[in-house]
């Protein structure tokens, strides 16, 4: 289908943008568009503005930053995958955005358009909610850090006001404690179910990915290996308290299954048991 009628404005700066997202109307930002320009194609969003932040450069970096990694927002994921430093210090990030759709998507989609458009089925939400990562936004009134656990709110829906800008990711330098484990029907298909484990200070942080209305932590699991429990048993508890959904790739109760299942195998990965 054709979009409905939008207005279109290229934006030179965040500030800029941000000048634009607060020029009336319902102004929406674009960056890779491999989200929203579906999306629109449907008709299940009609921005009356589209604010182009493509073209902003200086919000594509990878670089180490006070002993964490900071990565600008339009950084694209094949960038991700590929960069030296993130290869070193967090390869879950590198390996999950090596997985990511199919080169075309992973040459123009963006880390920061996976965290604003809040896809449950998206790779990128659960792993950051792994990593304990942290958003930092910027809007009218100013700058504010969000962590990943305060961001995914609803079935597309972030805290990341309307106003705002997403302009950098921040993630914890790793060791080799982690693993991303997603079961995809056909290759370079959406996650019917992904599991995120990562092994830090001595305690596993779990997340999955299309198990609920968002991206979700696997708390029963935590709590089962804290007591002591081995991956097996407290894989078990994986999808405690999760509503996944129901559609052509499985039902909720299959995704419950697998939640299950990925999450023994990425315990034994990342917990190299
Ligand atoms: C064929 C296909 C296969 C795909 N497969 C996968 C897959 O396997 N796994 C996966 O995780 N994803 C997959 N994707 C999604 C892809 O990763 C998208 O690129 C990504 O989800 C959104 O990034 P974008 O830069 O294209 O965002 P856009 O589509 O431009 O924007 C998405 C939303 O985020 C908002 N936004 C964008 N940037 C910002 C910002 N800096 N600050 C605030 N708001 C912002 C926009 O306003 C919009 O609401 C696939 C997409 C396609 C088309």
């Amino acid at each position: 289908m054709i979009p409905a009628r939008f207005d279109y404005e290229l934006a030179e700066s965040v500030d800029h943008a941000i000048e634009l997202l607060g020029s009336g109307g319902d102004a929406k930002l674009l960056a890779g568009g491999h989200s929203l320009l579906p999306l629109m194609r449907l008709r299940l969003a009609r921005p009356s503005l589209l604010v182009d932040v493509g073209r902003l450069d200086d919000l594509r970096y990878i670089r180490e930053d006070g002993g964490r990694i900071a990565i600008g927002a339009l950084t694209r994921h094949h960038d991700v995958a590929n960069d030296p430093l993130l290869r070193e210090a967090n390869g879950l990030l590198a390996h999950t955005a090596a997985g990511i759709g199919d080169p075309q998507v992973r040459h123009v989609g963006t880390i920061g358009g996976s965290v604003a458009h809040g896809d449950p089925a998206a790779d990128m939400p659960a792993v950051l909610l792994a990593l304990e990562a942290e958003l930092v936004v910027r809007g009218a009134g100013g700058e504010r850090t969000i962590a990943a656990a305060d961001c995914f709110r609803g079935f597309l829906e972030t805290t990341i006001e309307p106003g705002e800008v997403l302009t950098e990711i921040r993630v914890p330098r790793l060791g080799s404690g982690w693993s991303y484990l997603k079961m995809t029907r056909r290759a370079q298909d959406w996650a019917t179910v992904g599991v995120a484990a990562v092994q830090a200070n001595g305690s596993a942080r779990v997340a999955l990915t299309n198990m609920d209305a968002t991206p979700v932590r696997a708390r029963g699991v935590e709590e089962a290996l804290a007591s002591g429990a081995d991956p097996a048993a407290a894989a078990e508890r994986a999808a405690e308290g999760t509503s996944p959904p129901s559609d052509h790739s499985a039902s909720g109760e299959f995704r419950q299954h697998l939640a299950r299942v990925l999450t023994k195998r990425a315990l034994e990965e990342a917990l190299g048991s």
